[in-house]
């Protein structure tokens, strides 16, 4: 099922021509426009008629989050505000936050990708779709509200919490699709579970869209089970427009962005280069129609890779994998790129160990060495030495094949590494002084 099926099956070689042509457009628009725009494309020497090809991009500076926090609130803004029709804004707990405004083009823009992206999972005027993502001015309500208004479904705009309530309005409207955070998801289905007495499964849900936050095929598994619906991935960021960037299809097989909209480009977070089609690298994004706030090139911070191949469902729009961590974790080793999730999925194969573990960096002879210390599992310490040798050893070549280089595993007591009650810090560079 398709919203815009003109939009969504464009033959590759069409919409390839499209996305040069609008990324054309908004380069110039943007440098004409916007003068932080115009200083750096100066810095670079470059001048919007020079883009002329994919590969000429390249010239263009990288936008970053810390540009946004020092023109706030509306230094990237390419109309006066009397042109901007509302404003959506970060919640800043790491700075100053990062102002979106869209104008009434940009938000008829959003509904669109967010009705493409709901239609794409089954949603229809016939349903009902409970909004529990927050409303406000975080971008998640309100996203989905566009989307599902232009779809013409029954919208419950229930917004996050209350979490008896919400189970309430499943029951007496009879939601059959629901929007939020898959953590909440997983909430709200213990919650009606073990403080109401209702199997979630009962529940009239058939499907959900979940994201703003990181999560694995395990969880989503979780949700799909304990609800009996399918469960599917969204993509958004507030600096791009909010969710409906990229939408999962029926096959779950990574995510279709919408490149009419949205022009992806993966690169080496170190080098900033484009990395070879199908590796993992930083997702970087450039608004191709936005006017309230184009953004050229963004880096998005979000590890990600294309899903190579055509997708059954023949939407051509390329596709990336869910989000597997921010840039800001990565760990650079011998020339390699590797994430400690990475090795979290290591040792969450291996029976045996515990998912506590330390990667500790050193440098001892003018080269980087790794170590990962583990905990063992209460019935693998009682084991006999060889066992435990073994077991370290498996674990060692694991994440040898899985991240290119070779660790050493040691083996610890269960419960003698650090635990902390936020972020648990997993990585210990101790390189700069050996
Ligand atoms: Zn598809």
């Amino acid at each position: 099922m398709y919203w815009n099926k003109e939009a969504e099956t464009m033959p590759r070689e069409e919409l390839q021509k499209l996305q040069l042509q609008r990324l054309r457009e908004v380069v110039k628009y943007a440098y004409e426009r916007v003068p932080f725009y115009r200083k750096r494309c100066e810095a670079a020497g470059i001048k919007p008629e020079d883009i002329r090809s994919f590969e000429d991009l390249k010239y263009i500076p990288f936008t970053s989050k810390a540009d946004l926090r020092e023109v706030y609130p509306f230094g990237l803004f390419a109309v006066p505000l009397s042109e901007i029709v509302e404003i959506h804004s970060s919640s800043g707990t790491t700075g100053k936050p990062v102002v979106a405004g869209y104008t009434r083009r940009d938000l008829e823009v959003w509904g669109e990708v967010m009705a493409r992206s709901l239609t794409m999972i089954g949603v229809t005027s016939q349903d009902v779709i409970q909004i529990a993502y927050g409303y406000g001015l975080f971008t998640g309500g309100l996203g989905f509200h566009y989307g599902a208004l232009k779809i013409g479904a029954t919208i419950v705009p229930a917004s996050a919490g209350n979490t008896r309530r919400q189970i309430t309005l499943m029951q007496d409207f009879g939601t059959t699709v629901l929007a939020c955070t898959p953590s909440y998801a997983l909430y709200l289905a213990e919650y009606a579970r073990d403080e109401m007495g209702i199997d979630p499964s009962t529940l009239k849900l058939r499907v959900g869209s979940f994201g703003a936050e990181m999560w694995t095929e395990e969880m989503r598994r979780e949700i799909e089970k304990r609800f009996g619906i399918k469960a599917y991935n969204v993509y958004g960021l507030t600096e791009i427009i909010g969710p409906g960037v990229a939408h999962e299809c029926e096959e779950q097989k990574g995510l279709h962005i919408w490149e009419d909209h949205f022009l992806p480009e993966i690169i080496d977070p170190e080098t900033g280069e484009w990395v070879e089609e199908g590796k993992e690298g930083e997702l970087v994004l450039t608004t191709l129609t936005k006017e309230g706030v184009p953004m050229i090139r963004f880096r998005t911070r979000d590890i990600t890779s294309f899903v190579p191949g055509e997708c059954p469902c023949g939407r051509t729009g390329r596709r990336i994998e869910r989000i597997k961590g921010r840039t800001d974790d990565m760990i650079k080793v011998r020339g390699v790129m590797l994430f400690p999730y990475q090795i979290e999925q290591c040792i969450l194969e291996v029976q045996g160990v515990e998912p506590h573990y330390q990667i500790i960096l050193t440098r001892p002879h003018h080269l980087d060495e790794i170590e990962v210390q583990v905990e063992m599992a209460k019935e693998t310490f009682s084991d006999e030495v060889r066992a435990i040798e073994e077991l370290r050893r498996r674990l060692e070549k694991k994440i040898e094949e899985t991240v290119g280089i070779r660790v050493k595993v040691t083996l610890v007591e269960p419960k003698s590494l650090p635990r902390s009650e936020g972020k648990a810090k997993r990585v210990i560079d101790k390189r700069n002084l050996s």
